[in-house]
C-alpha cells in the first residue's frame, strides 16, 4: 500500500504527515496480527530502547519482517521470561553497539539458539500466512544452508518439531498462541 502525496486546499503540496509514521512503515496485516496477540507496537526512538522492553515491540522505521520476528520471539519465549527486555535472551550485539545499552541474559537459557531458530521459522510461517515475501527472510536467516524450501524445513528440522511441541503451529500453519510453561521433552520420557 503506497501513501498518496497529500495536497492543500489550493493544490499546494504539503510535506508528508509525521503524525502516524507506523501507518506507513508497518503493514495493516502485521498491525492486526500484533493486535490479535495483544501486543502493542511502540513508536519509541530506536536508539533509546530495546526491540522488546517488556511492554511493546519497537516498530518505528522497522520492516514487517523484523516486527513479525519479534512477535514470534514473544510466542516462543518461556512464560517467565516473556516480560523481560529482549525476553531475557541478552542483547542483540548490533543493537548494543548502536545504542549503548545492554539487556541482561537471564540465568542459563539452555536452548537460546533453539529458541532463536524456532522464532525465525515461526516468523517466516507468519510472513507466508500473510502473503509477505517470506523467502527473503528464509534466505536472510540462513535456512538455505540446510534446506531449499520452507516445507523441507517443516518436514525435517528440529525447529519445526519444537513449534509443534509448543503448540504454536498446527498443520504447518502458525497459531496465535504462546509457548506453555513447560513441555516435556521427548528425552524426558
Ligand atoms: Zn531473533
Amino acid at each position: 500500500m503506497s501513501a498518496k502525496p497529500s495536497s492543500g486546499a489550493a493544490g499546494t503540496p504539503r510535506p508528508p504527515s509525521r503524525s502516524r509514521p507506523m501507518a506507513r512503515e508497518i503493514s495493516q496485516a502485521v498491525r492486526q496480527l500484533a493486535s490479535r496477540m495483544g501486543v502493542r507496537l511502540g513508536l519509541r526512538k530506536r536508539r533509546a530502547s530495546f526491540s522488546w522492553d517488556g511492554r511493546s515491540i519497537y516498530a518505528f522505521g522497522r520492516s514487517d519482517s523484523d516486527v513479525i520476528h519479534d512477535l514470534a520471539h514473544l510466542q516462543c519465549s518461556e512464560p517467565h521470561r516473556r516480560l523481560l527486555p529482549e525476553w531475557g535472551l541478552g542483547s542483540d550485539p548490533g543493537r548494543v553497539r548502536e545504542a549503548g545499552y545492554d539487556a541482561p541474559r537471564v540465568g542459563v537459557i539452555v536452548d537460546a539458539d533453539e529458541e532463536e531458530s524456532a522464532a525465525s521459522l515461526l516468523g517466516i510461517l507468519w510472513e507466508r500466512e500473510l502473503g509477505l515475501d517470506y523467502m527473503a527472510t528464509f534466505y536472510l536467516h540462513g535456512w538455505t544452508a540446510s534446506a531449499g524450501t520452507v516445507d523441507a524445513v517443516l518436514r525435517k528440522d528440529a525447529a519445526a518439531t519444537r513449534l509443534r511441541r509448543w503448540r504454536l503451529i498446527r498443520r504447518n500453519r502458525p497459531l496465535v498462541a504462546f509457548r506453555p510453561e513447560s513441555v516435556k521433552e521427548p528425552s524426558d520420557a
